[in-house]
């Protein structure tokens, strides 16, 4: 095969991962990216003698079948070391009532819904069946939102007859379910989708559509599962340099990408970036652009109708959520009747609180200690325009508030905490280069999910899309999924095989 350059921007899961899949396809892949490491999102940070998480703290698609299990296949890499979590989340609703165990195992799972929302069987039914047809769509390697003839050829491809029975359902939310199940009147029902829905589609039950939220539902039961990542959420990115370094890609750290310019002339783009005072030029018939869109038409150095055209679709976008994350160190004597590596707390002030435990001696903290964080939804305008001292005075409030909230969910003693601090979307917006420190995808509404949302294929020729603002939405799993997506579509526009993971 004749070696194509083909740039990568941003070495977080996405851009490792498209870039390890392009490259171990044959092509010639530059990595850029403007932090010193990789992982971006799903990265880690030192902190005295702690590594802690910084976004992403479990995993899906490590099983048998799952993306990244399939991808590790393909690049022929061993997965880094995990355990499935069980349960993979303790949802403690805050009202008295006893908290929600979600159970890897179905059966104890089934028992413990039935157990928890009485007569909610016919809608737990109907969202497997849903999820079912939904993941065989997804292993037949879609291509969606398609925006040419070939992307629909493998929409079509996928499809399979009962996906055109749940497709009557893809402008629906899952308060439609609810309702046609008749489960729209339980309100503690209701409460558990909220904060269940939200973590992963940026959405409540009301505005999650449907086909996302069912399969979103599943992921912690067998055949699938969350995983706690030994030693670090780094392993994941690791383990993906180790494909590139196999196929000689070198990602080029502290290197930021501040424009992208197309030569209509040469049909080539033109990369210019930055590394400390220095400025680079690079050129490629390809680029792959994994940070927010938001982002990308900051880049475009372009000026055409079609350009501005994508321009004002990308700022008609909803804006995306921010996170507060609180980062903090316990010896693990202090903390008792820890039960799960996840809990979620509804707070009346904070709204849910997503609490992320490290094991003893899985590499996080000394032994006999362990690392806690806990996250929360920001409105990332809240953050902006603010001067030093507000940003104190903010920050202040939020480490007492999520501490005293942690304190009393597990009788921790103030003195008793070894470390303490708080990430704002300031701080992610310095950290990933993300506008504004918008985290996580757009929300997966009916309006935006699926064939209604963001193609990785441009309007502009050979710049592509990827990571968490496109199909199938946001995670090291869906991210990952992207990037199978935009590889193979790369790989189809130059005339070579079609590519299947
Ligand atoms: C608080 C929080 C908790 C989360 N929890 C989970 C979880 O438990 N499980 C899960 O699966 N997901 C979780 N997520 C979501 C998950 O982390 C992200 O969806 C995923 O990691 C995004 O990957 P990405 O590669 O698309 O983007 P990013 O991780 O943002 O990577 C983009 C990369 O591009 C680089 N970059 C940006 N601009 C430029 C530029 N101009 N030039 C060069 N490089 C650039 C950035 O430095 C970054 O490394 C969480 C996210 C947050 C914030």
């Amino acid at each position: 095969m004749s070696k194509t350059k083909i740039i990568v921007v941003g070495a977080g899961i996405a851009g490792l991962t498209s870039a390890a899949i392009l490259s171990k396809y044959g092509f010639k892949v530059t990595l850029i990216e403007s932090h010193s490491q990789s992982g971006g999102c799903a990265g880690t940070f030192k902190r005295k003698n702690y590594v802690f998480d910084v976004g992403a703290t479990q995993v899906a698609g490590l099983e048998n079948g799952g993306i990244h299990s399939k991808i590790f296949e393909f690049l022929q890499i061993p997965l880094p070391k995990a355990k499935i979590l069980d349960p993979s989340c303790v949802v403690d609703l805050n009202d008295g009532t006893r908290p929600i165990n979600i159970w890897h195992d179905s059966k104890e799972w089934i028992r413990e819904r039935n157990m928890q929302f009485p007569d909610s069987s016919k809608f737990w039914n109907l969202c497997y069946l849903i999820h079912q047809n939904n993941w065989k769509f997804a292993s037949n390697n879609p291509v969606l939102p398609f925006n040419n003839l070939w992307d629909l050829r493998q929409f079509l491809n996928a499809l399979s007859p009962t996906n055109l029975l749940t497709g009557i359902l893809i402008k629906s939310s899952m308060f439609d379910l609810l309702k046609i199940c008749g489960s729209h009147k339980d309100e503690r029902l209701i409460k558990f989708l909220n904060l269940q829905l939200k973590l992963y589609s940026q959405e409540d039950v009301f505005n999650t559509a449907a086909l996302y939220g069912c399969t979103v539902l599943q992921m912690s039961q067998n055949p699938h599962g969350l995983f706690h990542l030994k030693e670090s959420m780094q392993a994941l990115s690791k383990a993906l340099e180790i494909s590139l370094a196999k196929n000689g890609v070198n990602i080029l750290f502290n290197e930021q990408v501040n424009s992208l310019n197309y030569d209509s002339k040469d049909k080539l783009w033109r990369v210019f970036t930055k590394k400390g005072s220095n400025n680079f030029e690079y050129i490629s018939q390809d680029v792959v652009y994994t940070p927010p869109p938001q982002s990308l038409v900051k880049t475009l150095d372009l000026n055409s109708e079609v350009f501005n055209k994508y321009t004002k679709k990308i700022e008609s976008l909803p804006e995306p959520s921010g996170a507060i994350v609180f980062y903090s160190a316990i010896s693990k004597d202090n903390l008792k009747n820890v039960t799960s590596n996840h809990y979620q707390v509804v707070d009346n002030d904070l709204g849910s609180l997503f609490i992320s435990i490290s094991e003893d001696g899985d590499g996080r903290a000394p032994i006999g200690e362990i690392t806690l964080i806990a996250s929360v939804f920001a409105n990332i305008n809240d953050w902006q325009g603010i001067n030093k001292e507000l940003y104190l005075i903010k920050k202040d409030y939020f480490l007492k508030k999520i501490s005293n909230t942690i304190e009393n969910k597990f009788k921790i003693s103030p003195e008793n905490w070894l470390h303490r601090e708080l990430a704002t979307p300031l701080s992610f917006e310095r950290w990933t280069n993300r506008p504004k420190g918008i985290v996580g995808g757009l929300g997966q509404n009916p309006d935006i999910f699926g064939i209604f949302g963001l193609s990785s294929r441009t309007p502009m020729r050979g710049l592509w899309l990827c990571g968490d603002s496109i199909y199938p939405g946001e995670g090291t799993a869906g991210v990952s999924q992207s990037a199978v997506m935009v590889a193979r579509q790369i790989i189809a526009s130059k005339g070579f095989s079609n590519f299947k993971i």
